[in-house]
């Protein structure tokens, strides 16, 4: 019997783990399975980056930092924006005036500080489907209502959707580009169509740019860069593969950053001090041995799927969000768990199930294997 002294806020009833949790029940029964389902990288943290936390430690850097990051990891990540967003003043960005930076707890942590800052009960918070969970999440967390736009069949911004899904109670749009799941990247021009928009009606946009590094085929571009009334979100967690490091770091406009900041006083305090240090070379390793390699891996990928299942090519981050054969995703999916191999079904990710996302974050060995389960699966 429940405990009424160990009754659960209402609000938790907003948060399901149910997809996803049944997906790693099936797992857990099998030995030794192919996993395309990681949602991080295969590499390790680049040593220079290790010895950096090592010497912080060493150095007795170990306590609280200031809430909003130590001076010179600001510092040097205004100065990293001034050089890709061609700023002048790191301080006042493109046109927008005031803009202010935060260390985060990851980019999970710029996320939840975001909308709990910003998200009313009530409010419209409008972002793409297919979707990373954790903005849904999040959003219902805040008492707010998520609005979808649906991105199917090929995952490029459908921009007379994205205009109609907006309405007077629209408080923010989130997007994701590099996409989990999709991989898709939008391209500059889909972005300047995008900010227009927004800018019709002077809204928000938070750009999840996590995956920012992992962008194959063209040279990458920020919303941040055709937008300026934008909170920019990036991390170390992908792209240096620190997912444990819990670091992530945000800028925008400084009234919202400045509330943010307040709210991560109350909460996370900091992000870890060592993480800060080893962030600060971090941002200076060279990861295209890394990023070539996962190129390949994605050139695997489509090679296998594209033709034989309808796999649209993505140009970014580590997945790709495939048409499951005959269009159920969890029956797909439950046959390639039998066959061990791990993938995860699209209605974790979207209010459809045609999909599944697979991660090649894995061996070139591994991935080829899992492939070929795939593509004779689907073959029936
Ligand atoms: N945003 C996206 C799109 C992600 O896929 C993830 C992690 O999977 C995150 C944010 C959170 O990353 P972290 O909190 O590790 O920085």
């Amino acid at each position: 019997m429940t405990r009424k002294s160990h009754a659960i806020a209402d609000r938790m009833a907003l948060l399901d783990a149910s997809g996803i949790r049944k997906v790693f029940d099936l797992a857990a029964k099998l030995t030794d399975p192919i996993n395309l389902s990681i949602g991080q990288p295969d590499f390790d943290v680049p040593p220079a980056v290790k010895q950096a936390a090592i010497d912080a430690i060493r150095a007795g850097k170990n306590k609280y930092t200031q809430t909003q990051g130590t001076e010179e990891l600001r510092a040097d990540l205004a100065e990293a924006c001034c050089k890709e967003f061609g700023w002048r003043d790191p301080y006042r960005g493109a046109v927008f005036g005031e803009r202010g930076y935060l260390v985060t707890s990851g980019t999970s942590g710029a996320l939840m500080l975001a909308l709990l800052t910003l998200v009313n009960p009530g409010d419209e918070v409008v972002f793409m489907d297919p979707y990373f969970v954790m903005y849904a999440h999040l959003v219902n967390l805040c008492g707010g209502t998520c609005v979808l736009v649906s991105t199917y069949d090929d995952f490029r911004p459908d921009i007379d959707r994205l205009a109609s899904a907006i309405t007077d109670r629209t408080r923010l749009l989130i997007i994701n580009s590099p996409s989990n799941p999709t991989g898709a990247v939008y391209t500059e021009g889909e972005l300047r169509q995008i900010a227009d928009v927004a800018a019709r009606r002077d809204l928000l946009v938070v750009s999840d740019e996590i995956y920012n590094l992992f962008c194959y085929d063209f040279p990458y571009v920020s919303m941040v860069s055709v937008y300026d009334n934008t909170l920019l979100m990036r991390g170390f967690s992908k792209s240096y593969a620190m997912t444990g490091w819990r670091i992530g770091w945000c800028t925008g406009p400084a009234a919202i950053l400045e509330k943010m900041t307040m709210l991560q006083q109350y909460s996370f305090v900091c992000a870890p001090s060592m993480a800060q240090e080893a962030a600060r070379v971090a941002m200076h390793a060279d990861m295209s041995a890394e990023v070539a390699a996962y190129k390949k891996k994605r050139d695997m990928v489509a090679e296998a799927l594209g033709g034989s299942m309808g796999l649209v090519t993505p140009a970014g981050a580590f997945y790709a969000f495939c048409p499951a054969p005959g269009g159920d995703a969890t029956a797909f999916v439950s046959k390639a768990i039998a066959s061990n191999v791990l993938i995860i079904p699209g209605n974790v990710f979207s209010s459809r199930d045609t999909h599944f996302r697979l991660s090649y974050a894995t061996s070139d060995d591994k991935l080829a294997r899992g492939l070929e389960v795939l593509v004779k699966l689907a073959k029936g």
